[in-house]
Formats: structure tokens, C-alpha cells, sequence
């Protein structure tokens, strides 16, 4: 069970980088130095190669590997970004499929990981301006304890945390070297959070049972 979730997450999460690169690149180009489209697939392709050995792991160790890969593989300020967030995800998976709480815990431990490597909080007009609502809307959600679709709503909340960045003057990372010239423009690491975001719901719903627990 475990190894078609990992199949899937890396082909979905491959997929969408790889088709979306040159939309990240632009929008890199418009606040940062234009790279953040070819670090992303440079990554991903990386980790699509190591498809079957991550597989083969318990998830945790799969993301955590892939996190590593990240890292390693990934120019910018991005590859220790999302490798932080991958490696922390995976230091806080269960042993087997998590279940969504164990899946909201996962997500606030990479956050965390993310606002600790970069030294950013939300507002600054980064990944973490849509991270931060996705990981609270997912607590919020299994608070509630109501039947409602999980995807639909974490997608939602994405796509309009995604959009609010444009609103934002940028005071961490190259876009913060515009100042107030980098408002009017999307992030381009929110923008690939956004995308990751809308693969992994796709590769779970695709993989597991309609109550998301395995
Ligand atoms: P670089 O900025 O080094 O060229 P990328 O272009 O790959 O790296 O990634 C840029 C993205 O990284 C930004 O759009 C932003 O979302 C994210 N980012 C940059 N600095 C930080 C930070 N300190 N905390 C969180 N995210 C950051
Ligand atoms: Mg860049």
C-alpha cells in the first residue's frame, strides 16, 4: 500500500513541476533571478529517477531521502526549503499510512522545519504564505470533525493564499531586494507549493480510500 502511495506521489509531484517549470520561471523572473522553474524540475527529476529504491522505504524514510535529495540536487534557496520540509514530514510519519491527524502533524513538523531554515513567518510573501493556511486548514478541518472533502477544500485554500501573495511586499528571499516593487507579482515558491499541493491530494485520493486513513 505504502510503496503505490510513494509511486504516486513522486509521479504526480514530478509530473506537475515538470509541466509547470516554465510558468515558475517566469514568475521568478518577474521578482527573483528567473531559476526557480529549473531548480524545482532539476529536483523532482531527481527524485522521479530514485522512483523505485524511495518506493521500496517506509514513507517516512522515503521523504526523508527525497528531502535529502533536495537539498543536495536543487540550487537556491528552495532545494533546503522544501528538502527541510520533505526531511521534518518524514521524522514525524507514523510507521504506516498516516492517518489524517498523523498527516496534519506531518505537515505542521515540515512547516516548522521551513520557517526555521528560512527565518520567515506569514506574510513575507513565500512558500509559506500558502503552507502555513493549507497546514492550519487541514487542522481545522479534522477539528471540525464534519464530512467534508478535504481535497477540494485544502486545493481551495491554496488557490486563494496562492493569489493573496500578490498583495504582499516580499521581506525575505531575492524578491525582498524589490521591496515595494515586488507587489502586484505571485510568488513563484508559493505558486510551486500551490502546484505540489494539488499533485499530492490527486496521488492520495487516486491511492488511498475515500476517508483519506488507508
Ligand atoms: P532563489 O531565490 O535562491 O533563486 P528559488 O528561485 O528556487 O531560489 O526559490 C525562490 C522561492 O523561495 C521564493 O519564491 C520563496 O517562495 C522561497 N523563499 C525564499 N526565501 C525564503 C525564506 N527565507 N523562507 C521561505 N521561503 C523562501
Ligand atoms: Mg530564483
Amino acid at each position: 500500500m505504502s510503496a503505490d502511495l510513494i509511486r504516486r506521489l513522486i509521479e504526480a509531484t514530478s509530473e506537475v513541476i515538470e509541466s509547470h517549470a516554465d510558468q515558475l520561471t517566469a514568475l521568478d523572473q518577474a521578482i527573483g533571478d528567473g531559476d526557480h522553474g529549473v531548480n524545482m524540475a532539476r529536483g523532482f527529476r531527481e527524485i522521479a529517477a530514485q522512483k523505485e529504491t524511495l518506493a521500496a522505504l517506509p514513507l517516512g524514510e522515503a521523504l526523508q531521502k527525497a528531502g535529502m535529495t533536495l537539498v543536495m540536487k536543487v540550487g537556491g534557496a528552495s532545494g533546503p526549503l522544501y528538502g527541510s520540509l520533505l526531511m521534518d514530514m518524514g521524522k514525524a510519519a507514523p510507521a504506516g499510512i498516516p492517518t489524517l491527524p498523523e498527516l496534519a502533524t506531518m505537515l505542521e513538523a515540515g512547516v516548522a522545519a521551513v520557517q526555521r531554515r528560512g527565518k520567515a513567518e506569514a506574510g513575507e510573501k513565500t512558500m509559506l504564505d500558502v503552507l502555513i493556511p493549507v497546514s492550519r486548514m487541514l487542522r481545522r478541518l479534522i477539528q471540525d470533525g464534519r464530512d467534508v472533502d478535504y481535497g477540494t477544500r485544502l486545493v481551495s485554500v491554496a488557490a486563494h493564499a496562492l493569489h493573496r501573495t500578490s498583495e504582499l511586499k516580499a521581506t525575505k528571499g531575492r524578491a525582498s531586494f524589490l521591496g515595494e516593487r515586488s507587489i502586484g507579482h505571485i510568488d513563484p515558491g508559493a505558486c510551486s507549493s500551490a502546484l505540489l499541493l494539488g499533485a499530492v491530494v490527486r496521488a492520495v485520493e487516486e491511492t488511498l480510500t475515500p476517508t483519506g486513513t488507508g
